[in-house]
C-alpha cells in the first residue's frame, strides 16, 4: 500500500493544539540531502538586498478575513498554540499566539497549499505570519521554503546557523545560534542529523519542535521509548553528536515534543525522552 498517496486522507489534524488522527503504518521515508527541488526558483531582483522588515505584532491586517477577533496588540507575548500539518511523509507546524503565527518547517515542494489551509483553520492568513523557521536543510523541511516565503511576504525567515549555506530563498535568512529568541521560542543546536540543525523550545508551555534530531516513527531510528524516538543512523552523517543533541534536549524536560516525522507525544515526553537519551 502507498500511503503517500493517499496523504489527503489525513492532510491535517484541526483545532488549536490538538493532534491525533492515527496515521499509524506511515513509513518514515528519506530524509537526506538528495535534492527535491523547490517550489520555485529564487528571484533575484524582487527581494530588497537589505533584507526583510516587519512589525508582525503591531499591525493589525486590514480587511481582515480572520474568524477570531480576540485579540490583544501584543499577540506574540501570548500564550503558544500550535496545530501539525501532515504532509504525508513529514509535518510542518503552525506555531500560534494570538493572531500572529510562526510557521516551523514547509514539507516537500507543493505544500504551501495545505499550510495555508492549515492557517485558515486557526482564523489566520498568511499576513498573519511573522516567522518561517526551517530545521535544518533536507529538501523535506525545506521544499516549500520559496512558495511559503512568497506568500507569507512580510515573514522573517531563518534557520541554523551552520546549515544556512544549504538552504534557498527569496530573501536572506537570519542564521541562529544557539539561544537565540525568535517568536518568543528559544532555538536550541541540535547538530548531528545536519551539522546546523535547530529544535525550538516554548518554555512557557512545554512544547519542543524538535525537527529531525528526534523521531515520532520507529522505523530505522537508533531506539524507540514511549513513542520518542533516537536519532536515525541512516541520515544522521554525526551520530555522536546527534546522540549529544538528544542529551541537549533531555535536559529541558519537554513535556510536549512535535516531530519532523511521525506522531507528537503528547504529554509525558521528559520521562520517554530521558530514558532514550539512557539509552543511546
Ligand atoms: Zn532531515
Amino acid at each position: 500500500v502507498d500511503l503517500y498517496l493517499d496523504r489527503r486522507t489525513f492532510i491535517r489534524d484541526m483545532g488549536k493544539g490538538v493532534i491525533g488522527i492515527a496515521v499509524g503504518g506511515l513509513a518514515l521515508v528519506a530524509c537526506g540531502d538528495a535534492e527535491t527541488g523547490s517550489d520555485s526558483t529564487a528571484s533575484t531582483d524582487a527581494a530588497p538586498t537589505t533584507g526583510a522588515t516587519t512589525t508582525p505584532a503591531t499591525q493589525p491586517s486590514p480587511a481582515t478575513t480572520r474568524t477570531s477577533t480576540s485579540t490583544t496588540a501584543a499577540a506574540a507575548t501570548g500564550a503558544l498554540t500550535f496545530e501539525r500539518v501532515a504532509l504525508g511523509n513529514v509535518s510542518a507546524y503552525l506555531l500560534v499566539r494570538g493572531t500572529e503565527a510562526a510557521i516551523v518547517d514547509t514539507g516537500n515542494p507543493g505544500s504551501a497549499g495545505d499550510i495555508e489551509a492549515a492557517l485558515s483553520s486557526v482564523g489566520l492568513g498568511w499576513a498573519d505570519v511573522g516567522h518561517v523557521i526551517v530545521t535544518h536543510r533536507h529538501g523535506d523541511h525545506v521544499g516549500s521554503l520559496n512558495a511559503v516565503a512568497e506568500a507569507a511576504t512580510d515573514a522573517i525567515l531563518g534557520t541554523g546557523a551552520g546549515d544556512i549555506d544549504s538552504i534557498t530563498a527569496p530573501r536572506p535568512l537570519e542564521a541562529y545560534e544557539d539561544g537565540a529568541s525568535v517568536f518568543g521560542l528559544q532555538v536550541v543546536t541540535t547538530p548531528g542529523h545536519t551539522p546546523g540543525h535547530i529544535a525550538v523550545w516554548d518554555a512557557a508551555t512545554s512544547v519542543l519542535v524538535a525537527g529531525d534530531a528526534i523521531n515520532g516513527s520507529g522505523s530505522g531510528v537508533a531506539a524507540m521509548v514511549d513513542g520518542v524516538g533516537g536519532p536515525n543512523p541512516q541520515f544522521s552523517p554525526d551520530m555522536a553528536g546527534a546522540i549529544d543533541s538528544v542529551s541537549k534536549m533531555a535536559a529541558l524536560q519537554p513535556d510536549t515534543i512535535l516531530f519532523g516525522h511521525g506522531d507528537p507525544k503528547l504529554g509525558g515526553a521528559a520521562a520517554a525522552l530521558s530514558a532514550l537519551a539512557d539509552q543511546l
